[in-house]
């Protein structure tokens, strides 16, 4: 869709962690915590309500992957797995999106999207570094 961030953040190839036909993943440029990463549909839907059954499905297996690899390469101990439906939930981007939060024991439970310190260019590839390679140890 025109004007749609995540539909033309495909597109350049940078900080992209993982790629299929139906999602990628990269590093939330805001991030909540060490880890952040979105899982974020290929295709144009507005939200989780309105995407097929089925990439939802895909999408969720790929954050578990994604949050196994966080808890062994950033030695989280635990991790929020999921998706704002609408602004009045938090939703910033209106394209479908699942939020894979590292969680660390000791840290404040953050769930305020888009508020947080941006990342710098290299902070961002350094992360996407690091969760491509431990995702190609680990397959
Ligand atoms: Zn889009």
């Amino acid at each position: 869709m025109a004007g749609c961030i995540f539909c033309s953040l495909q597109k350049s190839e940078g900080d992209i962690i993982y790629k299929d036909d139906w999602c990628y993943v990269v590093p939330d440029r805001y991030p909540i915590s060490r880890g952040h990463i979105l899982v974020i549909a290929v295709d144009h839907y507005s939200d989780m309500l309105s995407t097929p059954e089925d990439v939802i499905g895909h999408m969720f297996i790929i954050a578990k992957r994604y949050a196994k690899i966080n808890v062994a390469v950033n030695e989280a101990t635990g991790v929020n797995i999921g998706t704002n439906v609408g602004k009045s939930a938090g939703q910033a981007i209106m394209h479908f999106h699942i939020h894979v939060i590292p969680r660390y024991d000791g840290q404040e439970r953050i769930f305020d999207f888009g508020k947080n310190k941006e990342l710098l260019p290299e902070e961002m590839k350094d992360m996407a570094r690091i969760l491509k390679g431990a995702a190609a140890k680990s397959q």
